[in-house]
């Protein structure tokens, strides 16, 4: 069988899954993994192969080191690349900037302009690009393909992409709505149609992303036509560490009058905000325990975080004048019925209608909504790594 690796790069972790690109989205991939702690003397390699878990606890220097060990330990189980036919190998990119909207074929010029947008990502793109320097030196043979977060975003009509800010200042630093989990977004809104026997063409749809980051895109016929996520990860809803949405005057005035640096507030509404920063947990079944406790904070957490979902439900709604779907995936979205609930709750009047029996119970991709609702309301698990494989395997199969 052909197989896809999937390699997604972070700072001091590689996640890396071996998948059949011909899987379906519910179907357990041949091999996951993780490579935690890079740098740092107490690293860890653990590995899931079809269901069997080996690992290994030793300090790795960088990511070289992490992902020669990897696939030697692959290689020992059976499931590296001397034993299994790598077709492909899909690199996850956080920022592919205006110069990438699809998944590209990787050579050193590519490397380069992944390298040239650094600026817009400067953590996730620096290790995107030392994930696929390493993995193109350890697996020269494979073509390797990078696919882009905001790739599915690149098209967005003028007017959601730009801020109304001066022009030329934000064309001279790239400037612009970008949109991110665009990944998910995409493979969501082809899963909906599948399912509903339809095609994506003749569907407007809104998705919710909703995990520890979150977002929301409205989609037309396949098009994306806005999302909540912008320039950086952190506009939009909230999240589980993310403001999402605040008014820039509060980064000022935090500079002002808070005495804090550039780099406090960007830890701040990057990593203690959103729900964590309102009630203390970021996880939505511990938050869930702390509102049933009375927990005030968890809920003043709660209703900040439904209020700014129904807020951009509502806007794509108008965005998008029909819509036949709304679909929650991610973790929370695929998991979290009360949320589902709460987001879509007292809208009858605008044609959406949650049976609440087919919210409560049920796996898998599936419609929750009732027979006579106008809009129907799908909760679709996500697959990120299958549609890399996907998209990867079509690149290396068209070579
Ligand atoms: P990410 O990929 O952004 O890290 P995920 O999509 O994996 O996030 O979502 C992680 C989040 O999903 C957790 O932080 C938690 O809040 C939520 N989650 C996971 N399982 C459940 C569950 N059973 N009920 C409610 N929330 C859940």
């Amino acid at each position: 069988m052909a197989y896809a690796l999937v390699l997604n790069s972070g700072s001091s972790s590689i996640k890396f899954q071996i998948v059949d690109p011909t899987a379906s989205a519910s179907d357990r991939p041949f091999v996951t993994g993780l490579v935690e702690r890079i740098g740092e003397p107490n690293g860890r390699i653990s590995i899931k192969i079809e269901g069997r878990h080996v690992e290994s606890n030793m300090p790795i220097r960088d990511h070289r080191g992490g992902l020669m060990l990897a696939i030697a330990m692959l290689d020992a189980n059976g499931a590296g690349p001397t034993a299994v036919d790598i077709i492909a190998c899909g690199h996850r990119v956080v920022h592919g900037g205006k110069t990438f909207s699809a998944p590209v074929l990787v050579d050193d010029e590519v490397v380069e302009q992944i390298r040239e947008l650094v600026p817009l990502a400067p953590l996730h793109n620096t290790a995107n690009v030392d994930g696929i320097e390493v993995a193109r030196d350890l697996l020269p043979n494979v073509p390797h393909v990078a696919v882009f977060d905001t790739g599915f975003f690149t098209d967005l009509p003028a007017a959601s992409a730009n801020y109304a800010i001066d022009l030329d200042v934000a064309q001279q630093h790239q400037i612009r709505r970008y949109g991110f989990h665009g990944t998910s977004h995409e493979f969501i809104a082809r899963e909906v149609a599948d399912h509903l026997g339809q095609s994506v063409e003749e569907l407007n749809q809104i998705v919710l992303h909703l995990g520890n980051g979150a977002s929301v895109s409205a989609i037309r016929g396949g098009q994306a036509q806005d999302t909540t996520m912008g320039l950086t990860p952190l506009e939009g809803l909230v999240m589980g560490t993310r403001s999402g949405d605040i008014d820039p005057g509060v980064i000022f005035h935090l500079y002002r009058t808070a005495g804090m640096d550039i780099d406090a507030i960007d830890d701040l509404l990057n990593r203690h905000s959103g729900v964590k920063g309102l009630s203390g947990v970021n996880d939505f079944r511990v938050l869930h325990e702390k509102m049933e406790e009375g927990d005030e904070k968890a809920k003043l957490a709660y209703d900040v975080y439904i209020h700014r979902l129904r807020r951009y439900i509502g806007a794509y709604m108008i965005t998008l004048g029909r819509v036949d779907t709304i679909t929650f995936t991610a973790g929370v979205g695929e998991n979290d019925a009360t949320v589902r609930t709460n987001s879509l709750a007292d809208l009858e009047n605008f044609g959406i209608k949650i049976d609440e029996e087919k919210n409560q119970n049920g796996s898998g991709p599936r419609i929750i909504s009732t027979e006579d609702s106008a809009t129907k309301v799908l909760v679709v698990p996500t697959n990120e790594e299958l549609a890399i494989a996907q998209k990867s395997a079509a690149i290396a199969e068209s070579l």
